[in-house]
């Protein structure tokens, strides 16, 4: 591990081993927003490959894709992103071929990456690839499996798989334990690869930027380059603070996220946010995001449960809500989302999307206005309405989520940027110019902190802000022409 903290030194981080968490990351220098703290390449990646979306291996691109000729199994984009590949695929492929065409629909992602692991360790011991200070097997031993805290059912499962991935390599003296508690550690330890706009494209192992543990108000955040993670400072870190990402969605209740992070992580939070649990801050978030609203339509107050549980008291004027209506609308909400639900999945949109809006107008009657159950509706309206090329009503919704993103998100987040950068480019098309320009502009600010100021992406919304800038001055210069201030 000697090489890995000097590998660490040159980045001016280390790190420490905690009592209460494990291995932390810490910065050995400040750290200022928008400033990156350490990128590194996956030692393994597979795309998310389905029946119906395919990516090439390399750089999951979707376009061009030509099928490996030989495994028919791993699809490539062009023969540059094939050979780069070429060492590893070589005896994945050997491998892959020799497996019935059948049996080939088993190879999912998960025993994709697995194989790849595998292939890769072999390979660096018979030094064809080299092993380095960041991407060695050592790493990979190191990293937390929780082999005691998964249930039965999941153990089974891991076991059959590593049991499948044994099958399809045929090496001699291979470790199915070590492989079964390895797909436990993926699970745990692995990257959702992303593009810029946060939607999935693949898995990654990083097993350096495994050590930085989680917070719900984290100083850093995980973006990716293609396959390349980049931690990048959202707020100031001063020398001798630990760095910490969200690993999971950080709008929920604390309740919420502790779920999320014991099912998946198996931890308990000990973040700032986390350590407010039972206190009024934390039942006054609580019962705005995930509560009920007054039944004053104009109050904007919060309701707590009354001491004999038979409705809830809202905090600001005092009116009360009976149970037993709270009940209903709830019901009454979740028989439309499943047929709501349906109707997506059978892409009959319209339908879908009048069914979504009826969802919305219950649950403005009963959560509150900030909920973020109404925001998830209102988010699925605005992606359908997009789908359809409902500009307009796409971007009505877009602006009714912007308020509860900004008071759900602290101001560096990258989902906030990117809230403001769909309705700048919604308004954009619509011909709202200066609407355009304000949350180009708040996209712009917020998104050159998390994704730096260098990728494709953010290159192209400056030349929208841009673009939206020059307009308003052309139109401004008109003297006879109106500007419309939205
Ligand atoms: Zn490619
Ligand atoms: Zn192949
Ligand atoms: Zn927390
Ligand atoms: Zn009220």
């Amino acid at each position: 591990m000697e090489d890995l903290t000097e590998a660490l030194r040159q980045w001016d981080l280390r790190m420490s081993t905690l009592p209460e968490k494990g291995r932390s990351l810490f910065a050995n220098k400040d750290f200022f927003p928008g400033e990156v703290i350490i990128k590194q390449e996956p030692c393994v990646f597979v795309p998310n490959n389905s029946a119906s979306q395919a990516r090439c291996d390399t750089c999951f691109s979707s376009s061009n894709l030509k099928k490996c000729s030989a495994c028919r199994v791993v699809w490539y984009c062009g023969s540059s992103c094939q050979k780069s590949q070429w060492k590893v695929h070589q005896l994945e492929c050997r491998a892959l071929s020799r497996l019935d065409e059948d049996k080939r629909k088993y190879v999912t992602p998960s025993i994709r990456l697995m194989l790849k692991l595998c292939i890769h360790r072999k390979l660096q011991d018979e030094r064809i690839i080299p092993s380095t200070a960041t991407d060695n097997y050592r790493l990979v031993e190191a990293l937390v499996s929780h082999m005691s805290d998964i249930d039965q059912k999941q153990l089974v499962l891991y076991a059959q798989m590593a049991n499948l991935v044994n099958l399809i390599l045929q090496w001699p003296n291979i470790n199915i334990k070590e492989i079964t508690e390895n797909f436990s550690k993926l699970s745990c330890n692995g990257h959702t690869i992303c593009d810029s706009e946060f939607r999935p494209l693949g898995t990654g192992l990083y097993p350096v930027i495994s050590i930085i543990n989680h917070s719900c108000l984290p100083n850093a955040v995980l973006v990716f380059e293609d396959t390349a993670a980049v931690v990048r400072a959202v707020q100031y870190i001063s020398s001798g603070s630990e760095v910490s990402i969200s690993y999971i969605e950080t709008a929920g209740s604390t309740i919420t996220r502790q779920k999320a992070l014991k099912e998946q992580y198996f931890f308990t939070c000990s973040c700032p946010r986390c350590e407010n649990v039972g206190k009024f801050n934390d039942l006054h978030e609580s019962a705005v995001l995930e509560g009920y609203r007054c039944r004053d339509d104009s109050c904007t107050g919060f309701l707590l449960r009354d001491s004999d549980n038979r409705g809830f008291f809202c905090q600001r004027c005092g009116l009360f809500r009976a149970k037993e209506e709270l009940k209903e609308l709830s019901n009454k909400i979740r028989t439309m989302l499943d047929r709501a639900v349906t109707s997506t999945s059978s892409a009959q949109l319209e339908e879908a999307i009048s069914i979504y809006k009826m969802v919305e107008q219950f649950q403005r009657e009963l959560y509150h206005p900030r909920s973020i159950f109404l925001l998830q509706t209102r988010e699925q309206l605005l992606k359908m309405l997009m789908e359809v090329e409902d500009w307009k009503e796409a971007l009505a919704y877009c602006r009714l989520t912007v308020p509860v993103y900004e008071s759900v998100y602290p101001s560096n987040h990258p989902l906030l940027g990117l809230q403001y950068y769909t309705c700048g480019k919604l308004e954009w098309l619509l011909g709202y110019t200066d609407g355009a320009v304000r949350s180009l502009t708040k996209a712009v600010d917020t998104l050159r902190v998390t994704h730096g100021t260098s990728t494709p992406f953010i290159k192209e919304l400056i030349l929208k802000l841009e673009e939206a800038r020059a307009e308003t001055s052309y139109k401004l210069k008109l003297p006879s022409e109106r500007v419309t201030v939205l």
